[in-house]
């Protein structure tokens, strides 16, 4: 199977082979013919499935042949996305696979100036990529037309739910015109997802495909087991003993992965922390110095690092475990990918326990356990619940819903279901933490 074999035209086909793709992923080959066909589609996949230009391709692709009622600009694909990063890959996909078609696109979220946002859209746009909270703004400040949208994207649609975005996708929905093509991303389908999915989609095709890396036998996984308050040390042991040059460190908290981060640099192992808190402009620089090599390690909370696309990434480490078990799969498939061997490696603690029998239980595989001497847990440490807040958790418990409104930096509010007052400080969520 090729790209020419799913029916796309040949500029995008020349787009693609600049970008050194030979055959369609799973994920393309599926979605690229139901969308050119124009149906509505609900699409199981995750980031790293290929699943942007499953989508991107077709879209550009029937924005180029029909063509545009009114010869003024107005936005004809909306694409939504829940975090910064993510928008930004989006954009970046967009950019590249249009290259040789005559669309102009840009990326919306918070974070930056607004200004310039209203600017470009009043130049006229076709293809906008947006957080839902900018997107909002936007909207409030009437810097956008929405009545010319031909296609609705939802991508990561789960994520968004989780992030409490809910209520702007519905007011947004209203905004669009009733006759568009709508397509729904998840990676998993809560009753949520499903009642959003049945209300949005017409008579959808639906395309699932494997859980990345959940059994994949490129990523070798395993647990350490360590006292809590040993793991920095430990961590900073195995970078530099087993000469680790680009490691991706989980921690649950903003606050955690500051500390982490601070304590590397101090040992001399260059590291930077990625999270909620910090500026945009700190989390692309953050980014792409690890990318680059300059930075060796990056510290990051769950949220920021969805959507981040590195190839091939060597190592992923959770300094802590999940609280949700499902972000385990989506961390440890930051490696592993495009056919490179990954190794995810796990701290646990003995307050953690419970999140790894969770896991364990998700992904049907027993990790296995290792100790490292001089390291070994203090049996007479007895297990305490995991707090929450600040040295707690930061995506709260099984239930994952939020009751969150929209926040303008395209990042979720801290639920209201502590009881908390908000605090645009803490945003990446406070919740309950859940320890069955
Ligand atoms: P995504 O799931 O959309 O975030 O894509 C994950 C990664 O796969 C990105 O780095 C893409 O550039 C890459 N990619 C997408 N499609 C293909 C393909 N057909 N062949 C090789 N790499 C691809």
């Amino acid at each position: 199977m090729t790209f020419a074999d799913l029916g796309l035209i040949a500029p995008l086909l020349k787009a693609i082979q600049e970008q050194g793709y030979t055959t369609p992923t799973p994920v393309q080959a599926q979605a690229i013919p139901f969308i050119l066909q124009g149906r509505d589609m609900l699409a199981g996949a995750q980031t790293g499935t290929g699943k942007t230009a499953g989508f991107t391709l077709p879209l550009l692709q029937l924005l180029s042949k029909n063509k545009p009622a009114s010869p003024k600009r107005k936005v004809r694909a909306l694409i939504l996305t829940p975090t910064r990063e993510l928008a930004a890959q989006v954009g970046e996909s967009v950019r590249l696979y249009g290259k040789h078609l005559p669309f102009k696109s840009t990326v919306v979220f918070g974070g930056v100036g607004i200004n310039p946002q209203i600017k470009a859209l009043a130049n006229g746009i076709d293809i906008l990529v947006a957080t839902p909270g900018r997107l909002m703004d936007l909207i409030g400040q009437k810097a956008l037309d929405l009545s010319g949208v031909e296609f609705f994207v939802l991508d990561e649609a789960d994520r968004m739910l989780d992030m409490g975005f809910i209520r702007d996708i519905r007011r947004v929905i209203e905004l669009l015109p009733k006759k568009r093509q709508n397509l729904l991303f998840s990676a998993t389908y809560s009753d949520e997802i499903k009642t959003l999915a049945s209300s949005l989609l017409n008579n959808p095709a639906e395309v699932e495909v494997a859980r990345r890396n959940t059994s994949s036998e490129l990523v070798k996984q395993s647990v350490v087991l360590v006292d809590d308050t040993r793991k920095s040390t430990l961590l900073g042991k195995i970078i530099q003993e087993r000469g680790y040059k680009q490691v991706l460190v989980f921690t649950r908290t903003k606050h955690r992965a500051n500390k982490l981060s601070d304590y590397l640099q101090k040992i001399e192992i260059s590291a930077a922390a990625i999270h909620g808190n910090k500026s945009q402009s700190a989390r692309t620089k953050a980014l792409a110095d690890f990318k680059n090599g300059a930075v060796r390690v990056l510290v990051a909370t769950d949220i920021a690092a969805r959507g981040i696309d590195i190839d091939a990434l060597p190592h992923v480490i959770n300094f802590e475990l999940p609280n949700i078990a499902e972000d385990y799969v989506h961390r440890i498939g930051r490696t592993g990918r495009a056919g490179c061997s990954g190794e995810a490696l796990s701290l646990v603690c003995v307050d953690e326990a419970e999140y790894l029998r969770g896991i364990e239980k998700l992904i049907n595989k027993k990790l296995e356990r290792e100790i490292i001497e001089g390291y070994e847990p203090d049996p007479s440490i007895k297990a305490k619940p995991i707090l929450q807040g600040r040295g707690g958790n930061q995506n709260g418990g099984g239930n994952r819903r939020t009751n969150n409104a929209k926040k303008s930096t395209g990042e979720a509010k801290p639920s209201g279901r502590t009881g908390q007052k908000s605090n645009p400080q803490h945003r990446e969520g406070k919740k309950p933490a859940h320890h069955a």
